[in-house]
């Protein structure tokens, strides 16, 4: 996956390690990622 702002590859969330991390009731819940699992450097979880 991209970035669809700046087109840079996106990065494992190091908050959620990558959506793997499983939040309260089992549903995650990363606001660092938007709750996609990966972030772009420039933009964070904002890539969309
Ligand atoms: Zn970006
Ligand atoms: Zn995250």
């Amino acid at each position: 996956m991209k970035c669809k702002k700046c087109g840079r590859p996106l990065h494992d969330c190091q908050a959620c390690n990558g959506g793997r991390a499983s939040g309260i009731f089992g549903r995650l819940s990363c606001n660092k990622c938007d709750n996609s699992g990966v972030v772009c450097s420039q933009h964070g979880g904002h890539w969309k």
